[in-house]
């Protein structure tokens, strides 16, 4: 059966993020994004609203929901804004759910609770100065040193990692060698303020400018043994599952994007005026909106049909490299598109649009890029990659 419509949780979910993005997250965030501040009393909010522990049972702290409800929220609330859109989808598919997938029980009980209510902000470090897309080629290592990990190395453009909110990053590093002379890669989760862990001083980035993005050194950094996430070199598919996890929620932020570009023009074509006519009432301007409302529908669609994959247990790898793709060219499309729409206006930082369109060109980077996206699906239909 085919059905597409939300559960009443799920509505009653959306409509309660759409209206905290519309009532709240609207009337201030253009101002942060030009302070390049972080949102810490939106957060906190969000924290509040129980958005972190969506996905966790409410024996870890969390909402008991599932993965869906995540991607129902980072739409809506990037359909405003995706500054606190990806601070809530790396907070959780990054910071949460490896804790949450693969942690200890007493991992679990040490950090699910304060993760979920928002407390503190999780982090994932796996991307490193010297390439993420090939993130096997990891060069941090991590030597156990009696009850201690002692790891090294850096890693670059992690997102929450340096906030006064930031709690932990699990960090992937080389543990070893396997037997057949590759690498063993291990997640480790080092806390915040952890002796020879330094955060660098935050990018100055082209989008997402109100979410918090930093690189990190780690100096004879020592964390302990039992710091370990998960089993010993299983690092590798760790991170695999989380970002196959994540490239669903990213496709629903960029769909929110896209959905955003859409609302805006709505209100634009019926307000501005040329010749003599409102904007709206042009052809040329009505087929572009027409095109935008096609891409974040079909990219909407996308992303339900990966996530009700996951959630029923099925594979799902190339509907959700599928989906983030799918996404993210309508995130761009779109946000060029408005800017035309909105003429001089949609080129100030002050508009939304404008806003949307610098935040739309990292959706074809961040999680996998689009080139990643098109070596999963390839490998997925059983090509050589
Ligand atoms: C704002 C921001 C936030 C981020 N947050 C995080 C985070 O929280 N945690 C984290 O770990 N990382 C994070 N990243 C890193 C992000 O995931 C990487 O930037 C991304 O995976 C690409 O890696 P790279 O930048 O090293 O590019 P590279 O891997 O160097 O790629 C450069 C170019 O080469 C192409 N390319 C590479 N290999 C191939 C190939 N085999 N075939 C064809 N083309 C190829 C790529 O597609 C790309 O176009 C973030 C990045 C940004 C900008």
């Amino acid at each position: 059966m085919v059905d597409h419509r939300l559960s009443e949780e799920h509505e009653a979910l959306r409509e309660s993020v759409q209206t905290f993005a519309r009532k709240e997250v609207a009337p201030v965030i253009g101002d942060y994004y030009e302070r390049e501040e972080f949102p810490y009393p939106l957060v906190q909010v969000m924290g509040r609203m129980g958005l972190f522990g969506l996905p966790i049972p409410e024996e870890h702290g969390g909402m008991g929901g599932d993965y869906f409800a995540l991607c129902l929220a980072l739409e809506e609330l990037a359909r405003v804004d995706s500054s606190v859109a990806i601070t809530l989808e790396a907070g959780v598919s990054l910071g949460v759910m490896p804790i949450y997938r693969f942690g200890s029980d007493e991992q679990r009980r040490t950090w699910l609770p304060r993760l979920a209510a928002g407390e503190i902000l999780g982090a994932f470090g796996l991307t490193e100065p010297g390439g993420g897309s090939d993130a096997g080629s990891t060069r941090t290592t991590a030597v156990l040193d009696g009850d201690e990990w002692v790891i090294n190395g850096s890693k670059a453009f992690i997102t929450n990692s340096g906030t006064d909110l930031t709690g932990l990053v699990t960090v992937t590093a080389v543990t070893g060698q396997k037997p057949n002379g590759g690498k063993e890669i291990s997640t480790i989760i080092v806390p915040a303020g952890t002796p020879g862990f330094t955060v660098a001083k935050k990018y100055s980035k082209v989008g997402w400018n109100a979410s918090d993005t930093h690189a990190l050194s780690f100096d004879d950094c020592r964390v302990p043994a039992a710091n370990l996430l998960g089993e010993r070199g299983r690092g590798y598919a760790q991170f695999l599952a989380t970002l196959t996890e994540g490239r669903v929620a990213i496709a629903a932020l960029g769909v929110g994007l896209a959905q955003g570009c859409v609302d805006e023009c709505l209100r634009y074509l019926g307000e501005r005026e040329a010749f003599g006519r409102k904007i709206g009432e042009y052809q040329a301007m009505q087929f572009k909106v027409a095109d935008m409302e096609l891409r974040a529908h079909t990219a909407r669609l996308a992303y339900y049909d990966a996530a009700s994959r996951m959630l029923r247990g099925e594979p799902y790898k190339k509907e959700a490299a599928i989906a983030k793709l799918v996404s993210s060219n309508a995130a761009m499309d779109n946000a060029r598109d408005a800017t035309q729409i909105f003429g001089g206006y949609g080129f100030m930082n002050e508009t939304p649009v404008g806003r949307f369109y610098r935040d739309a060109k990292i959706l074809e980077i961040g999680e996998g890029t689009s080139e990643v996206q098109r070596m999963l699906i390839a490998r997925e239909l059983g090509l050589p990659t």
